[in-house]
């Protein structure tokens, strides 16, 4: 299927053959002509599903007609959960965009106000924002919203867990009811669901299936570690597999990311961190050092790496295990972008066993036992008995834990 079915404009359409995007993914291709019929619309998507091309594409068709109404204020509004993922989005609407004049703004909180009111003084497309500061913006009488055509939740799930939950009510008490929204979510139930009721009229549901049981390019291991020091050794060896190109490292902790950073360029990698405590020009350095293949290994924590989006990534080790399916999802999610193959490791403790089968659940996915010959873990922190679900036992009958040890102390897959 090509995007010409679409209904999208001549002149996006020569935009996206320009960044070579060929066919629609599932989200752009089912919500893309539901938004342009311009009903409301709940979409269960999933990072790196191309769901912002799915809301930007047809908020840039609006952009092409004159405004109902005359003013300064934003017809577009866009809120995200973080500054990554708001400036991201903000990028790809310049990128999709293609040729349009767009006069856009990126509202975000951990940054200075003083560019952003002079960003909200003049006439405005388009704002991307998270909620805690526009709301800080709007209650100062600094933003118009009056003119909003169409608002985008974009990971409303993640906007809810970050309690922007009062700053979002706020926000669309001051968007015309006659509105069209789109609300992107990993997942529609619960908070979201009541979200999704008091903000849209009507709404379709993309669901393309679960969600998260999208089938992603990524292969997913589980690898059994004793301790901290383990846990370094193993990292240790995954990062030395030169068929890594970049690697992202989860850390439960600011002060682990931070840590475990140093610990590596100790080792010898070109390693950088990123997390919430950092000033925002320098997580936009890291960033961009990133982006430009000048750092090979980023440790980061969960909220600070959402929304990073570099096909270069192809592993992402959970070195602290995340808190939750969900978490996993969005972590692993940050590899296998574009259409690339990429790899995802979780380390796990004895008392981590249970979260393998809880992610198993969720993605659909088998997570594979692994273990690196040599650094294979201690008799007492390996798995007892079965664990239902998870990577098979090898044919031969043996546990994968109890391969003969090869000391090329190259990664194997159980
Ligand atoms: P997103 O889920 O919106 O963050 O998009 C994930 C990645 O897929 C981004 O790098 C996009 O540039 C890319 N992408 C989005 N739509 C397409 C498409 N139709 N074809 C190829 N790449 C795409």
């Amino acid at each position: 299927m090509s995007f010409t079915t679409l209904g999208l404009d001549s002149s996006l359409l020569a935009t996206l053959a320009a960044l070579g995007y060929t066919e629609p993914t599932p989200v752009q291709r089912d919500a893309i002509p539901a938004v342009l019929a311009g009903g409301d619309l709940l979409v269960s998507s999933q990072t790196g599903s191309g769901k912002t091309a799915a809301f930007l594409l047809p908020a840039l068709m609006r952009l092409l007609a004159p405004a109902a109404t005359p003013g300064m204020g934003p017809r577009i509004l866009v809120l995200a959960p973080t500054r990554e993922l708001a400036l991201q989005v903000q990028k790809a609407s310049h990128s999709y965009g293609g040729g349009q004049r767009l006069r856009t703004a990126c509202v975000v909180g951990g940054m200075p106000y003083g560019p952003q009111l002079k960003q909200l003084g003049r006439a405005v497309d388009l704002i991307v924002a998270t909620p805690g500061r526009l709301k800080d913006h709007m209650d100062r009488g600094r933003v118009d919203l009056a003119r909003v055509e169409l608002l985008v939740l974009d990971e409303a799930d993640r906007m809810l867990d970050m309690g922007f939950q009062e700053a979002i009510d706020a926000i669309v008490a001051r968007i015309p009811p006659h509105r069209q929204t789109l609300l992107f979510s990993a997942t529609l139930d619960g908070v979201v669901g009541r979200l999704a009721e008091r903000v849209t009229r009507n709404a379709k549901r993309v669901a393309l299936g679960n969600a998260a049981q999208k089938k992603l390019d990524i292969t997913q291991h589980a690898l059994f570690a004793d301790n901290e020091l383990h846990k370094g050794r193993l990292l240790d060896t995954l990062l030395r597999d030169t068929d890594i190109d970049q690697a992202l490292v989860f850390t439960g902790t600011k002060r682990a990311a931070e840590a475990l950073s140093i610990s590596l360029t100790g080792q010898g990698f070109v390693a950088g961190a990123l997390h919430g405590d950092m000033h925002q020009s320098a997580r936009s350095r890291t960033l961009q050092r990133l982006r430009e293949g000048r750092m090979r290994v980023l440790v980061a924590t969960d909220v600070a790496a959402r929304g990073i989006d570099v096909p270069g990534i192809n592993l992402v080790v959970n070195y602290d295990a995340p808190r939750g399916a969900e978490d996993y999802v969005h972590r692993i999610g940050r590899t296998g972008r574009a259409g690339r193959a990429g790899v995802a490791v979780t380390f796990l403790n004895r008392g981590e066993r249970h979260l393998v089968r809880s992610i198993e659940r969720f993605t659909g996915n088998v997570l594979q036992v692994m273990v690196i010959p040599g650094l294979e873990p201690a008799e007492r922190s390996r798995p007892s008995g079965e664990r239902p679900g998870a990577g098979r036992p090898p044919s031969s009958g043996k546990r994968p834990w109890n391969r003969p040890t090869d000391h090329s102390r190259r990664p194997q897959q159980a």
